[in-house]
């Protein structure tokens, strides 16, 4: 059976033009900011006169962890977005933008698939409206300050060696990790060792996420620590005096992207934080701004639900009061098999006993996500190769869980193949079954936040840190950061520290081998394990494949 890709898909798509779309939502076309016919940003006024109005029902989508089999969530927000409208509800999508690193590497598009796909495809995944580039100068602006006042004397004391605030951009480019500056003699500066971080692991990026508004956004940004003085003290955003400059270069970037699906229906493309050092959502104006225009709101998190359900209820509704109504934990068959211990390749092949095997993975993240007090309903994401038999085994394993389980045809249909599940998402809604609460409370200390992570969530046994980790969650707790919540960084893989153990793993212990405060985004991020900040490209890049053809169309974008 051949299939067409998922950009030939998207260039025959029939938009409408963005203020239609627009207008559907209720925002004037005064206040929506045009960048060409198909994208256009809300304004500032316009988000800030919707403060009173009601909300409606916010809907994550999340998954079982990731496998090299793909689970398709990004694919089924889109859908179930397109799918709610179908059947007469008013639903807005909210996903993240794209980094142009993973799509000249391996990862893909981050547009959805299919018939599920947001368009302009080829632009969101490219320079779409400039957000990304906006970030990249603000982060860099901070950086070149950084240099330049202890060029000109240093008055603050920084110490030279313990400058954390490094520089970003938005490619994958393993060369940069670790580089030597002002190299070239006195009128160049002070050389240190420094690096490059990819763009959407700026804090930039996640405090654009995490702001509610403009002022919220610079004062967040002044709170940034960018290095130390001699004995320890941190030298802040606002010390340098960066912040106001790089609010107006990010004015525009917090103004969330209004696009289309195939099926015309209203998406927010905004902000795109790493699932690891971050959080991983698309920006909370984005997401309160759809809630006051729609009935439904359906947005993603990233990675599997032990990592991104778990940072979207602990620190983003958290933080921005959102309310969950209900989780859609997206699985497939083939992921079912992997996790059963069935290689990539043998995937085609019926194999009910490994779907069986596998479903315990599935399971957890069910009753992970029931704990936080959110109605759960599986997506099965349909892919041809799925037998009736292997679809039926994780039907009856859900259902043995206390919930069930959906077959979802969006890929191959788009909204009408996933009405079923938008129903199912619709009755729990209205039935005003969710209880959200947090994991934790913000005033538990530091280290057993992380221990409740680890076992409510990873199962594991213990957390395992060194004295000096410990020794430095209490002097950020002395230092008035013992409120913040827990970002944790470690493998998407698995529920454990070790990315080949599949499965629902028991008895496993988590090492933290480094803690880091982001202060302006206000989390404490602990790493499990090595993580990459800035990624390199694999042996053949897609960039490789990439192309204009003799029409001028864009070749190769997945
Ligand atoms: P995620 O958000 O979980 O990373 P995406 O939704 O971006 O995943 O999907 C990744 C890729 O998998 C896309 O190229 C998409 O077209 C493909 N895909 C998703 N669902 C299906 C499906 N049911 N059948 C075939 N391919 C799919
Ligand atoms: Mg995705």
């Amino acid at each position: 059976m051949a299939f067409r890709s998922d950009i030939e898909i998207a260039r025959d798509a029939k938009k409408k033009p963005i203020q239609q779309i627009g207008e559907r939502l209720g925002i004037p076309s005064e206040h929506l900011l045009p960048y060409g016919h198909d994208k256009a940003k809300v304004s500032q006024e316009f988000i800030a006169s919707l403060k009173d109005r009601p909300e409606g029902k916010l809907v994550l989508v999340t998954a079982i962890n990731p496998t090299p089999a793909g689970e398709g969530k990004t694919t089924t927000t889109v859908g179930l977005g397109d799918g709610l409208n179908r059947i007469g509800k008013k639903a807005v999508i909210c996903i993240r933008e794209a980094s142009l690193g993973p799509n000249f590497g391996m990862k893909g598009g981050a547009a959805g698939g299919g018939m599920s796909q947001v368009v302009p495809m080829e632009e969101m995944n490219l320079h779409f409206t400039g957000d990304f580039h906006a970030i990249t100068s603000a982060h860099n602006l901070l950086a070149a300050m950084i240099d330049n006042h202890i060029y000109w004397g240093n008055t603050l004391g920084i110490d030279e060696r313990r400058v954390t605030w490094r520089r970003v951009m938005d490619m994958n480019d393993r060369a940069l990790r670790d580089i030597v500056v002002s190299l070239g003699g006195v009128s160049n500066g002070f050389p240190r060792q420094t690096g490059f971080d990819i763009t959407v692991a700026s804090e930039v990026m996640a405090i654009l996420c995490l702001s509610n508004d403009l002022a919220d956004l610079q004062e967040r940004l002044g709170r940034i620590v960018v290095a130390y003085t001699r004995d320890k003290q941190p030298i802040t955003c606002r010390d340098i005096k960066a912040d106001g400059a790089m609010t107006v270069l990010l004015k525009d970037a917090m103004q969330p992207n209004l696009v289309q699906t195939l099926e015309n229906n209203p998406a927010f493309v905004h902000g795109g934080p790493f699932a690891n050092i971050a959080h991983g959502c698309n920006s909370v104006i984005a997401t309160r701004t759809a809630l006051k225009l729609g009935e439904y709101v359906v947005t993603e998190a990233g990675f599997g639900a032990d990592l991104g359900a778990e940072k979207f209820f602990d620190i983003k509704c958290r933080k921005a009061g959102l309310k969950p109504s209900v989780a859609v934990i997206v699985a497939t068959v083939r992921a079912m098999k992997m996790n059963g211990g069935v290689a990539k390749a043998d995937l085609g092949a019926e194999n009910v006993a490994a779907v069986q095997k596998g479903c315990p993975n599935l399971g957890r993240h069910i009753s992970n996500v029931k704990g936080f007090g959110v109605p759960v309903v599986v997506a099965i994401n349909h892919f041809h190769s799925d037998t009736e038999a292997e679809i039926q085994a994780v039907k009856d394993y859900v259902a043995g869980q206390g919930a069930e389980a959906i077959l979802c045809r969006h890929w191959a249909m788009g909204g009408e193949g996933i009405e079923d599940l938008a129903r199912k998402v619709v009755q729990l809604a209205e039935a005003g079954a969710s209880h959200f609460a947090p994991l934790y409370p913000d005033d538990m200390p530091l280290f057993q936040k992380i221990e409740t992570i680890a076992r409510r969530i990873y199962h594991a046994d213990a957390v395992i840190a060194d004295k000096a980790i410990r020794d430095q969650l209490r002097v950020w707790e002395a230092a008035g950061y013992g409120n913040l919540p827990i970002c944790m960084a470690k493998t998407q893989y698995s529920f454990s520290t070790d990315p080949n153990l599949r499965g629902a793993p028991t008895g496993h212990s988590v090492p933290v081998r480094e803690v880091r405060l982001s202060a302006g985004a206000g989390f404490i991020v602990v790493i499990c394990g090595e993580i990459m900040t800035m990624p390199g490209l694999p042996k053949v890049p897609s960039a490789e494949m990439i192309r204009l053809n003799d029409q001028g169309f864009v070749e190769g974008l997945f």
